[in-house]
């Protein structure tokens, strides 16, 4: 099957990192370029806009209360889902995991949601849709990736964790079931206090891409079966 480019700004972002690594340069700085109020149905965010070095990659962070004078504030790194986030999809649990974080934070009145802009696990929107087409066919989310000559994970969180360097958060209780985001954060100084699950009720529709997620991604997904 035909598959898409990881669209122009993976592409670009490849072509950057690459310099970058040629150059003996190992992190991407990343800059603040906006802040803002932003209301919401959940709460009284502010939100920031970041944005990496030449522009090659953005992300918002969505803020309540001083998240950098607490000991380990919640924090959600959510990879952005169209479908899931904004269409109200059903195949997966995006939509269900971004409105609870962001209600968990809400209720604290402090925390950070960091939206991060790699959808499809990093696939990009067009082959994301390609994936659902093989899975649609009997693949499971994992196999379907694969067939599209990706990995099954293909993002990475070097603005996120640029993003909570900068806002001088050392130490999180991470809202995720992704031992990955765990890893990552770990390996740059951001110690993980504590995980805090985020585990949606299996529905007819999301049992096998969750169970794909346990089994096959080492997703902490416990009562998924
Ligand atoms: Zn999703």
């Amino acid at each position: 099957m035909a598959r898409f480019g990881r669209s122009n700004l993976c592409r670009r972002k490849t072509e950057h990192m690459n310099r970058r690594r040629n150059r003996g340069i190992a992190r991407i700085k990343t800059r603040k370029v906006a802040e803002a109020k932003l209301p919401t149905r959940l709460g009284r965010f502010r939100i920031l806009g970041f944005e990496s070095q030449g522009g090659v990659e953005s992300a918002v962070a969505l803020i309540i209360g001083q998240p950098q004078r607490a000991r380990a504030p919640l924090v959600r790194i959510h990879s952005q889902c169209l479908t899931g986030d904004v269409l109200g999809s059903l195949r997966c649990d995006c939509g269900w995991q971004l409105q609870t974080a962001l209600k968990q934070i809400a209720r604290e009145k402090c925390g950070v949601l960091i939206y991060h802009l790699q959808e499809g696990r990093g696939i990009g929107l067009l082959n994301k849709l390609l994936a659902y087409e093989l899975q649609d066919r009997g693949s499971d989310t994992v196999e379907a990736n694969q067939q599209l000559g990706f990995a099954a994970d293909a993002r990475d969180y070097n603005i996120c964790i640029d993003i909570l360097k900068l806002l001088s958060i050392k130490q999180v209780r991470l809202l995720s079931n992704n031992p990955d985001k765990i890893a990552a954060l770990e390996r740059n100084t951001i110690t993980v206090v504590e995980r805090v699950p985020l585990v949606m009720k299996p529905s007819k529709m999301t049992r096998k891409y969750l169970a794909a997620k346990m089994k096959k991604m080492g997703h902490l997904l416990e009562g998924v079966a």
